[in-house]
């Protein structure tokens, strides 16, 4: 029995369920791969390879005997290293982290086991996700499977460096401002953030707790659907995670291959004429525009007139979260704590000083900064007033459109070190992705093309909330008329 190392989730499972493939040989031929090639691309902080044959060798057994099968039966699935597992540790690539074993699983990691994925390692990231390049991370370093002298993209590097570079099927990440989709552009491969509140974030360490969502990363748009599937839906431990009947989670995988007829596309104007747009990145989208067009879709001009204040609010209001809630980490609770404080005092300084790394700090101080008091009201008050404005502007465009349409990032993966000295810039990086997150609506990055050099370039797409079963079927429509997603990374 044997199985093709290169199909996706979905077919991988169907082959296992009809006894055609072994969950045990797929999950040897990923440890095969991550063995071969990981040394140089650095995708996972741990693997889990003895529990991860055993869950592969039980669902083997429970075909032979004719038992029912989860909708990942002996998929080998990856998740980023902020999603807390009660086997191995969860790191969120952080000293402050490092020899933490979480006490419970997160939601969606009960549900990928739910569903008889095999969870084979947990995946770099910048430290508690914050960053856009995975140069961040406090425990290694991880680089594009395409072109090891660039960024994997970031936060959810080492997820989507895995999926690239076939090292598991599909993996899940979290995207705060971007990271899911703008390391799946980087990285060639799909990315999807759901709606707020579509997946639970019980267990998925916080970092800005308005604006964190738990989504895919996966070789094609039908397996980014089937891993949805699996993830979305309400759950009590979650107060944002919606209930039924605000907005029940669908099949995903039902309507998939139906195309939309009419479909109007809002080509937004403040995303094409912005500076450092690369000239590469806006022509690949351009001809998918045309792709699009060609199908019978209609494009149309929208203004989000909110758009340049986009970074600024983020940051603001993602720091103001993650000041907040990383001030538990007090060398008491959770992690590492200093060796010989001077007193209880100490204990916190010291503590957090030598665990956290330079750009989670920063980050610290800026959002104690815009919550202090006399700074509140002309800061974070401010920003989660343009908060509601951008909400706003995305609201009214979606009265006019089926989705808005624009590059995932504005240039294509940049070199190791190239940015990391300028946190501006770095942040820059981010202006296409972060109000998506501010506004909670879902968006997909699908693969749209490659520069002259071999680079991936990624194509955002955008609906409004709740219609992540449009979204996948307009990315779709796009990936079954193209073949961006079949190429993969020479390593
Ligand atoms: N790059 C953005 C940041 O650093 C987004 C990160 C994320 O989505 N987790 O905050």
């Amino acid at each position: 029995m044997t199985t093709n190392h290169q199909t996706s989730a979905l077919q991988l499972r169907n082959a296992v369920v009809q006894n055609q493939a072994s969950a045990v040989d797929a999950a040897e031929k990923i440890f095969q791969c991550i063995e071969q090639h990981d040394k140089k691309i650095g995708a996972f902080l741990s693997t889990l390879r003895d529990r991860a044959l055993e869950k592969a060798a039980d669902i083997d057994r429970r075909v032979q005997a004719g038992q029912p099968l989860g909708p990942l039966a002996g998929v080998p699935v990856a998740i980023k290293d902020n999603l807390c597992t009660e086997f191995g540790a969860t790191t969120c690539a952080s000293k402050i982290l490092q020899n933490f074993h979480a006490p419970y699983n997160a939601h969606v990691v009960e549900k990928l086991e739910a569903a008889d994925a095999v969870i084979i390692g947990k995946t770099n990231l910048d430290e508690f996700a914050m960053g856009s390049s995975c140069e961040n991370s406090g425990l290694g370093k991880t680089v594009n499977p395409w072109d090891t002298s660039r960024v994997p993209g970031g936060s959810s590097g080492g997820s989507a460096a895995a999926v690239a570079s076939r090292m598991c099927y599909a993996a899940l990440g979290s995207d705060t401002g971007g990271s899911i989709r703008q390391p799946a552009s980087f990285c060639g491969v799909v990315g999807l953030k759901p709606t707020y509140g579509r997946v639970s974030r019980y267990g998925l360490i916080a970092y800005g707790s308005s604006l964190d969502q738990i989504g895919p990363l996966a070789r094609t748009v039908t397996d980014a659907a089937l891993m949805l599937n699996v993830i979305a839906g309400h759950d009590h431990r979650d107060s944002t995670s919606v209930t039924n009947q605000m907005a029940s989670a669908k099949d995903y995988l039902a309507d998939l291959e139906k195309p939309l007829k009419n479909l109007k596309i809002g080509i937004v104007r403040e995303f094409f004429d912005a500076d450092g747009l690369d000239p590469e990145v806006e022509s690949t989208i351009r001809n998918a525009l045309k792709t699009y067009e060609n199908l019978g879709a209609q494009l149309i001009d929208i203004s989000l007139s909110h758009m340049k204040y986009a970074i600024a609010t983020y940051y603001l209001i993602a720091t103001a979260e993650a000041s907040s809630n990383l001030a538990r980490y007090d060398g008491v609770h959770y992690g590492h704590r200093t060796a010989q404080p001077r007193d209880y005092v100490d204990v916190y300084n010291s503590s957090r000083a030598e665990g956290f790394g330079p750009e989670v700090k920063r980050r610290i101080m800026l959002g104690t900064y815009a919550l202090s008091s006399g700074y509140y009201d002309a800061y974070y008050l401010k920003a989660l007033k343009v908060r509601n404005l951008i909400r706003g502007d995305f609201d009214t465009a979606f009265e006019k459109v089926d989705c808005l349409i624009c590059p995932t990032a504005p240039a294509p993966p940049f070199k190791i070190g190239e940015k990391i000295n300028d946190p501006l810039t770095m942040y820059l990086s981010d202006i296409y992705t972060i109000a998506i997150n501010l506004a909670g609506i879902p968006a997909i990055s699908i693969p749209a093309g490659f520069t002259g050099n071999n680079l991936p370039i990624g194509m955002q797409i955008m609906t409004t909330n709740f219609t992540e079963d449009k979204l996948l079927r307009i990315a779709r429509m796009f990936e079954a008329n193209t073949d961006f997603t079949d190429r993969k990374p020479q390593l």
